[in-house]
């Protein structure tokens, strides 16, 4: 199996507007999720850095796609977080915006990684961008993260439940994960490597 050294991991640029992505053969592993949900700390954590992409940014500020190239081999494309309450109108359509004409080009998405809280139902947006990855015909991975703060008792149920909420088929796999702790991060990247 391929492998990546995450060790090589650079930045390569901030996308604002659809002429900016970027278009290439290298597997492009695309991230999404709700702001808050853990988006950069899961991306962190699988590059084994701490300030790589950063944690904790005021939500809605970056409404920008970021690109990471990792060891050469892989794209990662940091997708800007969605469903913060206090963003403006202008903000939330600036979002929308980027948003579609990432998702109508076609070929930017090699594999999607959606990022849910694994306390809790997926949201309505969560829902949502399931959809959007369900349209492009990508493969796609869900991680439910901040498995720290489940107690064992509740982990099936909140799987089945996210499962059944965004309508997953059968061959996605949920990853249970906690960036925190570092559960989940080689399950995560040995489903990367598939398609690296
Ligand atoms: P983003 O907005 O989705 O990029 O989220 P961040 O990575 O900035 O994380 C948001 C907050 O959730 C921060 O306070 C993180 O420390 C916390 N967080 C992220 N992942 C986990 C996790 O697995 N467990 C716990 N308990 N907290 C987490």
């Amino acid at each position: 199996m391929t492998s990546l050294n995450t060790n090589k991991a650079e930045f390569i640029k901030s996308a604002a507007a659809a002429s900016d992505f970027i278009r290439s053969e290298i597997p492009t592993i695309v991230f999404s999720g709700k702001s808050n949900v853990g988006k950069s700390s899961v991306i962190n954590r699988l590059l084994c850095r701490k300030n790589f992409a950063r944690v904790g940014q005021s939500p809605g500020k970056t409404i920008h796609v970021n690109y990471f190239l990792i060891d050469e081999k892989a794209y990662f494309v940091d997708l800007p977080g969605y469903g913060y309450a206090k963003v403006s109108r202008s903000e939330k359509e600036r979002w929308g915006k980027l948003m579609e004409s990432f998702f109508a080009a076609e070929g930017l998405i090699t594999l999607g990684v959606m990022i849910v809280d694994s306390r809790h139902k997926p949201t309505a947006d969560d829902v949502t961008m399931a959809q959007w990855f369900a349209a492009a015909e990508c493969p796609l991975v869900i991680v439910a993260n901040k498995a720290d703060k489940l107690k064992k008792s509740e982990i099936e149920p909140n799987l089945a439940l996210i499962r059944t909420t965004l309508s997953l088929p059968d061959e996605v796999p949920v990853v249970l994960f906690s960036a925190e702790k570092g559960t989940g991060r080689d399950a995560l990247m040995t489903e990367i490597l598939k398609y690296v």
